[in-house]
């Protein structure tokens, strides 16, 4: 089910849980930001989300909130991540979902790291 992204952080969702360990993942990635994972339903054959550590709704909530090192840790992160699993020539999709118009399931901020395959146009 979609998400109000306006709600206050939830400590018990999904991503948190994971943070904590008390959900295994299938980690790819992790430095002092940022974690990466691979998405558990994959919509292509290399589907990874990547996450902030902080708690962190949205894309809105955590530019608004998180300090500089934090953005610039998570942006670097993702961009790491992309390039570690070779996916910059074959190229590859960042998606951010926020709310419910964009259908955002877990109200902790990640990005899809889609590619594999391709994608076809954002709006097929
Ligand atoms: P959203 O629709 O942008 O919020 O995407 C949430 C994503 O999290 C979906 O692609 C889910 O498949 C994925 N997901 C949900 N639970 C887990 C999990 O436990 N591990 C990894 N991915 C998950």
């Amino acid at each position: 089910m979609a998400v109000d992204a306006t709600q206050p952080y939830d400590d018990q969702n999904i991503f948190a849980r994971i943070l904590r360990g008390e959900i295994p993942s299938r980690k790819v990635y992790e430095d002092d930001f940022s974690l990466a994972f691979h998405d558990i339903n994959p919509q292509s054959p290399t589907h990874i989300l990547v996450i902030p550590k902080g708690a962190y709704v949205s894309w809105d909530d955590f530019t608004a909130k998180a300090s500089d090192a934090e953005i610039a840790g998570f942006v670097r992160a993702v961009g790491h991540v992309a390039r570690d699993a070779g996916l910059v020539a074959p190229g590859y999709r960042l998606l951010a979902n926020t709310g419910t118009h964009s259908h955002q399931e877990v109200p902790h901020l990640h990005v899809h790291i889609m590619a594999g395959r391709p994608l076809g146009p954002l709006l097929a």
